[in-house]
């Protein structure tokens, strides 16, 4: 049976409320690029190191595409958040010193891209230790923020995350608006931030394939993408949320499809009141609301 204090904080179980943003802006937009590489392969399938061609897919990320990408953000004076696995770090050390020191977010994306589900909490709080300790050697950088690979989180997530000094997680899917998530239901708990995800405005969808690891065999066409995310944005823009977008640069490094990235910037540009934004820089100002955490009880089967 739950307590009285359980039994209170369930009631308060509601969809997040709107945000105000900086100074009277209107929405927010969030780019989070996840460099993915060898090692979401390897996760999948460890076999696949031996596949030179399918481990070169991967490695486009950081060789090809990640030099782009940093090229678009800096002509475009932006900075972003990079979502980076332990061992991608360790792999491309250079290319994360230029991440870091161009100025955009360094944030943990696991170790080997593990997949959570299924772990138990120790596995868990383990990998979280293996991914700090790699960009703590590689770039010096404690990260704020943390985004599970898959966006595969567990019911202790939230908690192994506060116990190690992050201020935000972007995982979950059960809003458009980023809030103040308990780590538990009850009196006392603590909370992290929560920026949103969504399937839709994630580049694997549109274009990831490899023969016989990942990705549906179809590789969209990238203004079909971009149809889809700018229809995302402008509906983000006027309902006063939060364009979060997940971008891989193994993916959408690629020329064409980074034009298109390129158009979407060029759009966000043009959208009054748009705050363009690193994820902890929402984190923080989300914080500043001190907004009444939410809970999300675990559901029960009976
Ligand atoms: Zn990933």
């Amino acid at each position: 049976m739950p307590g009285p204090d359980e039994e209170q904080t369930h009631d308060v179980t509601q969809p997040a409320g709107p945000v105000a943003w900086p100074d009277g802006g209107r929405a927010a937009a969030f780019l989070g690029f996840d460099m993915d590489a060898e090692d979401v392969a390897l996760t999948v399938d460890p076999e696949s190191r031996n596949r030179l061609s399918a481990m070169s897919h991967q490695a486009y990320g950081p060789l090809t595409g990640m030099p782009r990408v940093l090229d678009l953000l800096t002509r475009h004076d932006l900075r972003a958040t990079f979502f980076c696995p332990g061992y991608t770090a360790e792999r491309y050390p250079d290319l994360l010193r230029r991440v870091r020191d161009e100025g955009h977010e360094i944030a943990h994306h696991g170790y080997l891209h593990e997949a959570i589900a299924g772990m138990t909490r120790q596995q868990e709080a383990d990998v979280l230790d293996r991914g700090l300790d790699a960009l703590e050697r590689v770039v010096g950088v404690r990260p704020v923020g943390y985004r599970a690979p898959m966006w595969e989180t567990t019911y202790a997530s939230a908690e192994l995350l506060l116990d190690r000094g992050f201020v935000y997680d972007s995982s979950l899917m059960d809003s458009d608006l980023p809030y103040e998530l308990a780590e538990r239901p009850g009196a006392g708990a603590r909370s992290i931030v929560e920026i949103p995800v969504a399937w839709a405005l994630d580049d694997w969808e549109q274009f990831a394939f490899v023969p016989d690891l990942f990705g549906p065999g179809v590789i969209e066409d990238p203004a079909k993408a971009l149809a889809l995310w700018t229809g995302e944005l402008t509906e983000a823009h006027r309902h006063g949320s939060c364009f979060t977008l997940t971008i891989h640069p193994f993916l959408s490094g690629r020329l064409g499809r980074l034009r298109a990235l390129e158009t979407l910037i060029e759009t966000m540009a043009g959208l009054s009141g748009l705050w363009f934004a690193t994820g902890r820089e929402i984190a923080e100002h989300v914080r500043s609301l001190a907004l009444t955490p939410r809970v999300f009880p675990q559901p029960e089967i009976r």
